[in-house]
This record gives C-alpha cells, sequence and structure tokens, in this order.
C-alpha cells in the first residue's frame, strides 16, 4: 500500500464508510470501531456498516451504539455507501463475504481501501493492505495508525476496541499468529488506556445459563475420530431452540474439540433453519490448513488454523460427508 497516497487522500476532510465481514466477530467490530475513531480524530466523516447483527459480547465496544446494520437499516447504509467517497473494507479479502451488502459494494464510487489478514485477498481494492501472518485485522489498524505517525492519536476508546479484535482473533494472545510484536503492541495499547481486564470481563464473563447449557450439549454431542485425529460436534435447530439460541452462543465451542490430546483437526456444525444451511467451522493445530479444506468441499475459506464455511444439505448429510472426506487427508492428519 502507498501509504503517501494514503496520506494525502486523508489530509482532506472526506466521507468515508468502513465495513466488515458478515457475522462480524470481536476481529471485525474492534478494527472498524478503532479506525473509525482515529478517522474522526482527523475530521473525517466516518460511518461504520456491518452487514448484520453481532453477538451481545460486543454491544459495548467504544462507538458500538452508532453502527448501522445493513440488512436492518438498509436506505440509510445504502445512502452512506453511495456518498461515500472512501470504504475501508476490514477483516475480509473478498465482496462476497459482506453478504447482502456486496452489490451496493460493488456499484459504489468510492475509493476502496482492504485491510485484511485473510488468504488469498481479492482484487476489488486500489489499496490494498494483506498481511496473512497478522494476529489479527486490528493489529494491522494499529500499524496503518504508526505507518501514518499518529499512534499519538490512540485515545483509551481506540486502544480499547484495538484490544478487542487482538485477544479475540488470538484466542487470548495463544494461536500461532501471536508474536513478540503483537505483545509490544498490546502492551502499547495498555499504556495508551486499554482496560485489559475489564476488557477480558466484558468478552469472556457475559454468559447466559442457557448458553453454558447449551455448551453442554455440544460437549455430549462431541464425537473423536481418533483415526484421523479429529473431532467434530453438531448442533441442530431443535437443540439450538430449547437453549434459546442467540448470535454469537456458540462462538469458541470448535475449540473445545481441540482441546483434546492428538488432536489436530476440530469441526462444528451448526443448523440455520432460518438460512437453509449448516454452517461450519473448522480449526486445526500445525500444518492441516483447514482454509484449503474448507475452500475444497465447503464453499469457504479463511486462515490457515481457522475457516468457516457452509453446507447446503442436511445436519446428518453434511456431517457424513465430512467423514467420507476425511481418508483422503489420513496422511496429513495421522501420519
Ligand atoms: P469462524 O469459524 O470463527 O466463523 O471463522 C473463522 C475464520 O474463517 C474467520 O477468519 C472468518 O472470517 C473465516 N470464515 C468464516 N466463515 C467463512 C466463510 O463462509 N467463507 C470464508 N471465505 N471465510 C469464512
Ligand atoms: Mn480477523
Amino acid at each position: 500500500m502507498n501509504i503517501q497516497e494514503i496520506k494525502q487522500l486523508l489530509s482532506t476532510p472526506k466521507n468515508i464508510v468502513i465495513t466488515a465481514h458478515k457475522n462480524p466477530d470481536g476481529d471485525a467490530i474492534g478494527s472498524s470501531l478503532g479506525l473509525h475513531h482515529y478517522l474522526s480524530s482527523l475530521g473525517h466523516n466516518s460511518t461504520v456498516i456491518m452487514p448484520n447483527e453481532y453477538p451481545d459480547f460486543l454491544k459495548w465496544v467504544p462507538g458500538e451504539e452508532n453502527i448501522i446494520k445493513y440488512n436492518c437499516d438498509t436506505d440509510a447504509a445504502q445512502t452512506k455507501i453511495r456518498e461515500a467517497e472512501m470504504i475501508f473494507t476490514l477483516d475480509y479479502n473478498h465482496l462476497s463475504r459482506s453478504g447482502e451488502m456486496q452489490e451496493s459494494l460493488s456499484s459504489a464510487e468510492a475509493i476502496f481501501v482492504m485491510i485484511d489478514h485473510h488468504q488469498q485477498p481479492d482484487d476489488y481494492a486500489q489499496f490494498v493492505y494483506s498481511d496473512v501472518t497478522m494476529s489479527s485485522t486490528c493489529q494491522m489498524v494499529y500499524h496503518f495508525i504508526q505507518k501514518l505517525d499518529d499512534l499519538d492519536k490512540i485515545t483509551p476508546e481506540l486502544a480499547t476496541c484495538i484490544y478487542v479484535g487482538i485477544m479475540t482473533d488470538t484466542g487470548s494472545f495463544r494461536f500461532r499468529s501471536t508474536t513478540s510484536v503483537t505483545h509490544k503492541v498490546v502492551a502499547d495499547l495498555i499504556d495508551r488506556g486499554a482496560n485489559n481486564t475489564a476488557i477480558h470481563e466484558n468478552i469472556y464473563d457475559t454468559n447466559t445459563l442457557s448458553r453454558l447449557q447449551l455448551k453442554g450439549v455440544a460437549l455430549k454431542n462431541l464425537k473423536v475420530l481418533s483415526e484421523y485425529n479429529t473431532a467434530y460436534i453438531s448442533l441442530s435447530q431443535a437443540e439450538l431452540d430449547q437453549h434459546n439460541f442467540k448470535k454469537g452462543d456458540t462462538e469458541g465451542f470448535v475449540n473445545i474439540g481441540l482441546s483434546i490430546e492428538g488432536v489436530k483437526f476440530a469441526a462444528i456444525f451448526i443448523e440455520n433453519k432460518t438460512e437453509g444451511i449448516i454452517k461450519i467451522s473448522l480449526r486445526s493445530k500445525g500444518d492441516f490448513s483447514v482454509n484449503e479444506f474448507s475452500r475444497d468441499h465447503f464453499e469457504g475459506g479463511g486462515h490457515h488454523n481457522a475457516a468457516g464455511g457452509k453446507s447446503n444439505l442436511s445436519l446428518s448429510e453434511t456431517v457424513e460427508k465430512f467423514i467420507s472426506i476425511l481418508p483422503s487427508y489420513k496422511n496429513l492428519l495421522n501420519p
């Protein structure tokens, strides 16, 4: 990315829209709001638009109350997108990942800037800051501000937003993408006012009883295929309904399988009757690429060790399909 050109563009006030991927997670919300605080401090008229709803445990991140949800407030969102001079697309690598917003974004005349850490980025943006080695898009927003020589513009609110996404995308600083630089960034964010203990509590200690009981169902449904060092969980719509399922309630469940000794590959299959799909999350340890696996079999993608996808088959057919694919990966999963 030509940082001087970006600096030039940002030197006069502009209408700016910031978007992230469908079903926004901590990194999507944190990076978008962090960038929003930064651009606002430069005098821009910046608006954050998310494709759809996000979990309750993110509904306190500073600035969250002004996010426009495209699927609820479509007219307002479309007007903002049409009037935008610059559109930042954060934490996604392909416009199709913006769900229903895709059409609006494709016809926008704004200058596009992509900041993202997913594999195989598409080429819709004039400015691309893509780095698949990065822990999170939030860490990249920090480096973006750093490259623009503006770290002193990081307020406690901005620091909080960025801390949220680094923390959630690294599984609290444990995944392979967590480097010494990540820790230095996080240390600086604490120095600039991020309250790390409060952030952890706001994100992780807001369970409801029904959510914990749903986790119990997930544990009961957990299956291990030791021949392939693989574990998977399935949750039916009926099981979700019995536990007052809300968006975000199954966040992190896929990692349960990976915590079993020897397991290298974990999957969760979640039935979504409204969308008529089975939503799939995949995680791995080491060399096995769930990004490739998801691209090849489940219309998805993501990162080397964390990816997602979907299936139009029934829940049981999806699980059967998954199991039937594993033998061709035996050498990779259990050499
Ligand atoms: P999660 O399993 O937490 O939903 O997603 C894991 C990673 O895979 C995230 O980085 C997410 O952006 C990506 N991802 C999730 N679902 C999809 C999908 O359907 N398509 C693609 N390309 N990426 C996905
Ligand atoms: Mn991310």
